[in-house]
């Protein structure tokens, strides 16, 4: 979904029937936006004076009744929502009057599938919002420029003058996936910052594109050797700008997509035993090394057997995914918070004192004894028992056991308690 929760509008100006209703569908069914449906240049303009600022993108006819000649593609560029053209046919010359407006993009009705072309550059357009992409260039037009494409698109775009500002920038805003270099700047060039970056980050956490001009063989060779995912000659066709920001986009997205299913159960979507040793191991070098605190946790359902034995296996699954979610939400983003077994779950807690601890899980095993889950028609509730340790340890194993064993007397005293290690 986007960020802007207002943003769920598309607008939809076609007067072919079967062409509106099939992206009108789709747009609702598979992209859960509101299609706004007009067949005619007069009535867009009076659906756009109501839902303008709640509007994703705009889907235009470039001729339509009362608007021959892509009047209505000029009338909505104006309001600022971006464009995707459909037309019938495109000759060269059409095709370069339309490239030089600031659309997203232009489609040709030829096929049904170009249907599913549309949609797929909505659901882009819907996805974007959330991407930072930094452009870094010591010219300020070029960047302005350079933004405005961007932002056509609906990506957040961020901005640096020399490599020096952009390792500035990268280090105070989490979450760019893109840069943008230009070589040429005072400070440091392109290749130096891209240099800087991959100490960093890897191609496959942030993509970088070098920007370099078409007679400059070496400074692309450069480049992609210094670490650049990719690199666009200048002067670019804006076509081939935006399918390579896509492309690049999409590359990321979907080592994280790889990388979530390798670390995550995929019944809660909490993290898996392996991650969590995996990134149990690197929090607690780190917490040996400076003085970082940790606090692991252990949470285990009680009598799980008997809800799978009264029940079915399907509801003890239900039972694990309310669980998950009260765990989910009960512990900070730097927090690891994995599945480590069937009915079991285990969190490591960065600088929570033994004091706080203790209330946190008192608290999460209060709500869990006081919640309940629907399964059939009936609610069932279940109460979990729950270890902690706090202890300095010198291996992440010992320190697992630790909770393990404090866990253990939780359920020997009589089970939904916590217990301290
Ligand atoms: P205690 O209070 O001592 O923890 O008893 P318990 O019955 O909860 O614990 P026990 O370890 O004896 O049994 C856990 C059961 O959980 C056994 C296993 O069949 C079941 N289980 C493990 N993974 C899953 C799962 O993914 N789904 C379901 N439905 N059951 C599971
Ligand atoms: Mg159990
Ligand atoms: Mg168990």
């Amino acid at each position: 979904m986007t960020d802007n929760p207002k943003l769920n509008k598309v607008l939809i100006v076609e007067d072919s029937e079967s062409v509106a209703y099939a992206l009108a569908h789709n747009v609702e069914r598979v992209l859960h936006l509101e299609p706004i449906v007009a067949d005619t240049f007069a009535t867009a303009r009076t659906a756009l004076t109501k839902v303008w600022s709640e509007t994703l993108v705009a889907i235009l006819d470039l001729s339509l009744p009362d608007a021959p000649n892509g009047e209505v593609v000029d009338f909505v560029l104006e309001t600022n929502i971006p464009v995707v053209v459909l037309t019938g046919t495109l000759n060269e010359s059409m095709r370069d009057q339309l490239l030089a407006k600031n659309i997203v993009d232009y489609v040709i009705k030829q096929s049904p599938s170009e249907v599913n072309y549309v949609i797929q550059l909505i659901h882009r357009m819907q996805l974007n919002p959330k991407i930072k992409i930094l452009v870094v260039d010591d010219s300020k037009t070029i960047r302005a420029s350079v933004r405005t494409m961007l932002e056509t698109h609906r990506y957040q775009v961020f901005e640096a003058g020399d490599g020096e500002e952009a390792l500035t920038v990268l280090e105070e805003n989490s979450g760019i996936v893109l840069v943008l270099t230009d070589y040429n700047m005072p400070n440091m060039d392109g290749i130096q910052l891209i240099s800087k970056i991959r100490e960093k980050y890897t191609r496959s956490e942030l993509s970088i594109i070098g920007l370099s001009s078409a007679n400059s063989h070496s400074i692309s060779i450069n480049f992609l050797k210094m670490g650049a995912n990719d690199f666009l000659n200048r002067p670019y066709p804006r076509e081939e700008f935006y399918l390579r920001i896509t492309q690049n986009i999409e590359y990321i997205e979907y080592v994280r997509k790889v990388e979530d299913q390798a670390n995550k159960d995929s019944l809660t979507e909490l993290y898996n035993r392996k991650y969590l040793f995996e990134m149990g191991g690197k929090l607690f070098s780190n917490a040996r090394r400076g003085s970082l605190k940790l606090t692991t946790i252990m949470v285990d359902i009680d009598f799980f057997k008997h809800v799978n034995d009264t029940y079915g296996h399907l509801a003890g699954d239900i039972a694990i995914k309310h669980i998950a979610t009260i765990l989910k939400r009960s512990f900070r983003s730097g927090d690891v918070v994995a599945r480590y077994g069937g009915e079991e779950f285990c969190m490591i807690c960065v600088n929570l004192d033994e004091q706080d601890a203790v209330i946190l899980c008192e608290r999460i095993r209060e709500e869990v004894d006081a919640s309940s889950f629907n399964y059939g028609g009936n609610p069932i509730s279940v109460t979990v028992s729950i270890g902690l340790s706090t202890k300095r340890f010198n291996k992440f194993s010992d320190m697992l056991a630790s909770a393990d064993q404090a866990l253990y007397r939780a359920k020997r005293s009589g089970r939904n308690q916590v217990k301290a290690a």
